[in-house]
C-alpha cells in the first residue's frame, strides 16, 4: 500500500472561496455574514473537483490513499479575528469530512486549526477534538506563525502550545507544522515561507527539552524538512555547540520528515542524510508546484518516481511509503488493520 502523507484539497468547488470572500467582506464590514447553512455544496460537484484532480493522480501515479486535509494556503490565520478562523475551520473541516465519506478507501482526513495571533491554541484543542472524535481525523496541521509571515507567536517549543500538545498527546495524532500564506512581502508563500518555517521549527526542537515533557508528542516537518537534509551538518555542529545532546536522542524520535522534494537528487539527498524511519511518503498534490519537468517530462510533484528510483533496499522503500506512516498516525494503522480483518 502506498499512503501519500501530505495532500491538500486545493481544488473544492467554487463555492466555498465565494464563502470565505464573504465572510472577509462581512468582517470589514460589507455585507452580512454567510451563512454556513446555507453553503450548498452538492456531493457530485465534491466528486466532480476530485475525479479530475487528486483521484486522477492517484490512479496515474499507482498511490493508493492520500491523508488529506484543507487548502493550506488557504487556512490564512491572520485574517479576521478568532470567531472568524473558528468558523471558517469548521466549514473547511466539515468539507474534508464530506470527501473521505465519498472515498473512504482513497482520503483520510486531518484538520486545519482555528488559530489566530495573539489567541491560546488551547482554543484549537475543541475542533481538534471534534475531528478526530466525530468524524475519525487522524491528525492536524499546525502552523506556528498564525500571523503570516510576522512570527509574533512564541516557539513552537514554549508552553505557550503546550495545552494543545497535551490533547495532541491523549488523542494519539500527529501534527504536520504547516504554515499557511504570507502577509509579508518579502516571504513568497510556498517558495520562501513554507521553507523557512520548516527549517525554523526544526531549530526550535534542537534547542529545547520539548520532547522530555512530551516523549511521544510527534510532528511531521513537510516539503522535505525545508533546508534542514541539505545543512544536517549544520544542525548537528550547532547542537554538539550548544551542549544539545544529539539529535538522534533529542529529535529524532519525535519529528519526521515528509518527501515533497520535486527532483531525484534531492529525495537522494534526503534518503542518505534522514535515518529512513523518519521519513513518510508524501507529495503535496494537487499543491504548490504543478507543472511539468522538462528535463523528466513528468510532474515536479510526482514524487513517487523519485523513491521508485532509489537504490535503497525493498524494505526500505516500504517502510517511506507505508510502514512509516502507520506508524506515526497511529489511528489510521488501527483502521486500515480494522478494515483488513
Ligand atoms: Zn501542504
Amino acid at each position: 500500500m502506498i499512503i501519500d502523507c501530505h495532500g491538500h484539497y486545493t481544488t473544492a468547488p467554487g463555492e466555498l472561496q465565494a464563502f470565505r470572500d464573504a465572510q472577509i467582506a462581512a468582517f470589514n464590514g460589507r455585507g452580512a455574514t454567510p451563512d454556513v447553512n446555507k453553503l450548498a455544496i452538492s456531493d457530485d460537484q465534491i466528486r466532480e473537483s476530485l475525479e479530475k484532480a487528486q483521484l486522477k493522480l492517484q490512479r496515474e501515479r499507482g498511490t493508493d490513499l492520500t491523508i488529506f486535509s484543507p487548502r493550506a494556503s488557504a487556512m490564512a490565520h491572520h485574517v479576521g479575528d478568532e470567531a472568524v478562523s473558528l468558523a471558517w475551520t469548521r466549514v473547511c473541516n466539515d468539507l474534508i469530512n464530506r470527501v473521505v465519506n465519498l472515498y473512504p478507501d482513497n482520503f483520510v482526513g486531518v484538520c486545519q486549526l482555528p488559530q489566530s495571533p495573539g489567541v491560546s491554541p488551547t482554543n484549537s484543542a475543541v475542533e481538534l477534538e471534534r475531528c478526530v472524535k466525530e468524524f475519525g481525523f487522524i491528525g492536524c496541521n499546525l502552523n506556528p506563525d498564525p500571523s503570516g509571515g510576522h512570527w509574533t507567536s512564541p516557539p513552537l517549543t514554549d508552553r505557550h502550545w503546550y495545552p494543545f500538545y497535551e490533547k495532541m498527546v491523549e488523542l494519539d495524532v500527529p501534527a504536520m507544522v504547516h504554515v499557511s500564506s504570507s502577509c509579508n512581502a518579502n516571504f513568497h508563500a510556498t517558495g520562501a515561507h513554507y521553507i523557512n518555517a520548516d527549517t525554523t521549527a526544526f531549530m526550535q526542537f534542537i534547542q529545547s527539552d520539548l520532547f522530555k515533557d512530551f516523549p511521544t508528542l510527534r510532528f511531521i516537518i513537510p516539503h522535505g524538512g525545508g533546508a534542514v537534509p541539505y545543512h544536517w551538518g549544520r544542525y548537528r555542529g550547532l547542537a554538539q555547540d550548544m551542549k544539545r545532546p544529539p539529535l538522534a536522542e533529542s529529535v529524532m524520535k519525535n519529528v519526521f520528515f515528509d518527501t515533497c522534494v520535486y527532483h531525484q537528487p534531492g529525495i537522494d539527498l534526503l534518503t542518505r542524510v534522514i535515518p529512513v524511519e523518519n521519513i513518510l511518503f508524501g507529495s503535496e498534490m494537487v499543491g504548490a508546484v504543478r507543472g511539468i519537468d522538462p528535463t523528466t517530462g513528468f510532474n515536479y510533484d510526482d514524487t513517487k518516481r523519485y523513491i521508485d528510483a532509489l537504490a535503497i533496499p525493498a524494505e526500505a522503500k516500504q517502510a517511506i511509503f507505508e510502514g512509516n506512516v502507520r506508524r506515526i498516525f497511529p489511528r489510521l494503522d488501527a483502521r486500515l488493520k480494522q478494515r483488513a480483518a
